[in-house]
Parts: C-alpha cells; structure tokens; sequence
C-alpha cells in the first residue's frame, strides 16, 4: 500500500487510503492496524474514484471507524473545519500555500479565485497581517460554508470576504481591481485566465496553476499565458515557474507566476 494522508487533529483525525486491488480482501485489517497505531485517526476513508468534475470531488468508502469524518485540521497555526467528503483540501499543499503567503506584501487587495474552505486566503491573511483584504470565490456551497466557518473560527472576518458563487459570474460584477489573483484550479484554469488578466492592476501578478508533462513542464502553460495576455492586449514577465506536486506517473502540478503589463 501507499502512504495514505491524516486529516484532522490530534483529538481527532481522518486516514485517507489508497487500497490496490490485491490487498482488497485485507483492506478491513489494513485499516485497523492505522487506527491502532494512530489513536487519533477514528474514521478511514478509501479513495474510490478519481477527482472529478468541476467541484473536484472524490468518491471514498468508510472501511473502518465513526461514519461523522468532519475533522478540524492544523497547519502553520490556523485551523481548518472541513468534512473531506464534500469538499476538496489536500494537506500535502500548506508548504506550497506558505510560499504564496510569504510573497504578498502589506496593503495588497488579493483575490483567490477556486477558494475551497478558504485555506489560501487564511494563509495569507495569518502571514500578512497588513494585507488590505483578501477576497475568496467557491461554487461549492459545502466549501464554502466551511470557508466561512473557518474565516470565524481564525477571527480574520476583518480582512476576508468570501463569495459562493462561479468565478465566471462573480468577477464581472467586481469593480475594484486586485493587486494579485491565485488561481489554484489546476483542471481548466486556463478558462479563466482572461478573467483573471483582466481584473488585475497594472503590474499585479497572478499565480496560475496548471500540469505539466514530465519532460516538458512548462510549454502548455506558458502557452496558455502568452494567448491570453495577447487577447487582452497586455505583456507579461514571468516571475517564477516550479513543480509543486506529482499528480501522476511523469506528470506534475505545475504553477507559473507572473507580472502583467500595459501592452
Ligand atoms: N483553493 C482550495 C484549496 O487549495 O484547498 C480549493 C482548490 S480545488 C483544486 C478547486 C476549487 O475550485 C474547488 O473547491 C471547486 O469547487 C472550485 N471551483 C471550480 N470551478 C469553479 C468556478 N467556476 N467558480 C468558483 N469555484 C470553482
């Protein structure tokens, strides 16, 4: 078996598995040795379906523990509130999350597109304390009902606004522009790159994920970046360009930041 991810805290937590198809007939066995060994892991949860569709949910099975897998997470000292069978969070992203943190500077208006339980946005808020506001747009309404939750729980409601609602809609009624955009829907953000591109400052920066094929990571991407700044008829400067994730064999996350300009 794979590693598997631990979801929650040290009162109560959820186990995340991943069972081959060999190992079935033990799953059962598999998931009380975790439990065993994990006295705070009360629920194990085994991935049944890929991520799909636009809330990019996944299939589990409860294959052992307490069927309620609402858990409270901890990461860099602010707590998250999430129930993984409805919403989408990875715990193998805080680092890549502090890294967009640590680059926000005070008095910047942010928007998080794609904004799940509000992970990024609280992210940034606990970092950059003299950040203006950050503004956070979900479809999910379970998503987003845990963001706001979250938002109470961490007492930031003075610097972030959360949205339900699709980005497509949402950004047209904005009249205010945004000194940086994360754009963490690495499935089909490339949809929403002019939105973006255009709701920007002149000189802000977005943040845009995507994948990238093992011996040609960034290509696509930056394709992608150069057709939409054209339409729009801005420059760009790239920032920065790194793997943050593998996604699957010979294929990773990507994430490209960028400056727009005046074209
Ligand atoms: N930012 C969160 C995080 O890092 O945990 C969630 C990232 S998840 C990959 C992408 C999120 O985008 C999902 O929660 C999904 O429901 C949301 N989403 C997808 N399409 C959307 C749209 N058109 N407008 C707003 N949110 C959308």
């Amino acid at each position: 078996m794979k590693s598997f991810d631990v979801i929650g805290s040290k009162e109560k937590a959820v186990a995340i598995v991943e069972i081959p198809e060999e190992l079935k007939q033990k799953e059962k066995s598999i998931a009380e040795s975790i439990m065993q060994l994990n006295k705070n892991v009360k629920s194990v949860l085994k991935k049944v379906s890929e991520r799909k569709d636009e809330l990019r949910l996944r299939k589990y099975e409860l294959i052992a523990g307490d069927t309620n897998t609402e858990v409270v997470h901890r990461e860099y000292g602010y707590l998250l509130k999430l129930d993984p069978k409805k919403v989408y969070f990875s715990p193998r992203e805080g680092t890549e999350r502090q890294r967009i943190a640590e680059q926000v500077k005070p008095n910047e208006t942010v928007l998080v597109m794609f904004s799940g339980i509000g992970v990024i946005p609280i992210a940034i808020v606990k970092k950059q304390t003299d950040v203006y506001k950050t503004y956070g747009i979900e479809i999910n309404p379970s998503a987003y009902h845990y963001a706001v939750e979250n938002v109470r729980i961490n007492k930031l409601g003075h610097k972030i606004s959360l949205i339900c609602g699709d980005v497509h809609d949402v950004c047209k009624k904005f009249k205010e522009k945004f000194d940086r955009i994360v754009m963490p829907l690495p499935f089909g953000a490339e949809s929403f790159l002019d939105i973006a591109i255009n709701c920007l400052k002149e000189n802000g920066i977005i943040h845009f994920y995507n994948w990238g094929k093992e011996d040609d990571l960034f290509s696509n991407a930056l394709k992608l970046i150069e057709e939409n700044a054209k339409k729009s008829n801005k420059k760009f400067e790239i920032l920065d360009k790194r793997k943050v994730l593998p996604y699957s064999p010979r294929k990773w996350k990507i994430c490209i930041d960028f400056k727009i300009k005046q074209g």
